[in-house]
């Protein structure tokens, strides 16, 4: 199948109608979106991403209207969530209507729903006018794409269309809150930070990763332990005085915020995320420089901790998961 990289709206939304595939831009990372109101055009989402049948999909959303469509029981956080941070990188777990297909929501009674707020995916979604499941545009597992080309790499020979819309501006994919109880609960940090969803909505209670593992009915089934992973060896270093130096020569690629203690190493590949310690840059370029690391050929990639705070705890969220086995 020939993919063709465009900016090409319509053509996107015709293909999405007629129960196609097509990538598209978000904020987060490059969507793998088909209509969500398709059962077998959801199913070959599945198919293309090689994505287990247990992990639901995100349904994104043009408009507020459609919360109604396809939800019930908005709590009053709910509402004040979506009123602050919509369109955005935050992702709902609302009570779902049956409107939705199960495949959706692997069979849960609730749907994650997200209104994004790149331009190329609120128009995709305008000109389609149908709800669109989409989860990241990369194979199960690996790296989330951030970039058209990284979609085309891994996809290209599977789908029709990509929807350009250059470099994603968050580069990790949303924060996922669900709110079907009376306190809103965490499952996967992302583009928002706690501290802004606390400042929002108050006391919100977090899901760590052992309990999606080790739960017997996970709260949020995708939550696996091991993903986002580069094909490269990833081990997290707590602090600078942890990074494996002796003996690695050549072997290592380190990427870190800090630079002044590095000069001196003999890394064959470094990626430094932010020089001046944004978490919001870094937080975008991560992806992007994991894969740049992955290319460069190491054998071993040591990844510094970020801060516990803000973007930082996302980046350590999907570090910890690369360094999963
Ligand atoms: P992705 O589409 O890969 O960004 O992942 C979306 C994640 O949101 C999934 O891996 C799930 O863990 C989570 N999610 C989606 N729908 C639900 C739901 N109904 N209940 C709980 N978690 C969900
Ligand atoms: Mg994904």
């Amino acid at each position: 199948m020939k993919c063709e990289i465009t900016r090409d709206i319509g053509a996107g939304a015709d293909l999405i109608r007629q129960g196609e595939l097509v990538a598209f831009a978000t904020e987060t990372v490059y969507g793998l979106g088909a209509n969500a109101l398709n059962p077998e055009a959801v199913a070959r989402i599945f198919e293309v991403k090689q994505r287990p049948h247990f992990d639901p999909l995100i349904v994104h959303i043009s408009n507020i209207q459609y919360l109604d469509e396809l939800t019930y029981g908005l709590t009053e956080q709910a509402r004040k969530l979506a009123e602050q941070f919509w369109p955005g990188p935050l992702t709902l777990v609302l009570p779902k209507r049956k409107k939705i297909p199960d495949l959706v929501t692997s069979g849960l009674d609730s749907v994650a729903i997200r209104i994004p707020a790149h331009p190329i995916a609120r128009q995709l979604l305008e000109a389609a006018e149908l709800p669109i499941a989409a989860p990241s545009a990369n194979k199960f597992g690996c790296l989330s794409p951030t970039q058209a080309s990284h979609v085309a790499e891994q996809l290209g020979s599977e789908i029709k269309l990509i929807l350009e819309g250059g470099a994603c501006a968050v580069g990790v994919e949303s924060t996922v809150i669900q709110c079907t109880g009376e306190v809103p609960v965490l499952l996967r940090p992302g583009g928002i930070s706690l501290e802004e969803i606390e400042g929002c909505v108050g006391e919100v209670r977090l899901a760590q990763i052992e309990d999606h593992a080790e739960a017997k009915s996970p709260l949020s089934p995708g939550m696996l332990p091991k993903h986002y992973a580069p094909r490269t060896r990833l081990t997290i270093a707590d602090q600078l005085s942890d990074v494996p130096i002796e003996g690695s020569k050549g072997l290592l690629s380190l990427f870190s915020l800090e630079e002044t203690f590095l000069k001196d190493c003999q890394f064959s590949a470094r990626e430094i995320l932010s020089p001046s310690g944004d978490l919001k840059i870094a937080a975008a370029r991560l992806f992007t420089a994991l894969r740049n690391l992955d290319a460069a050929g190491v054998d071993h990639i040591i990844a510094l901790r970020m801060p516990e705070e803000g973007l930082g705890r996302t980046i350590n969220n999907r570090l910890e998961r690369a360094a999963a086995t």
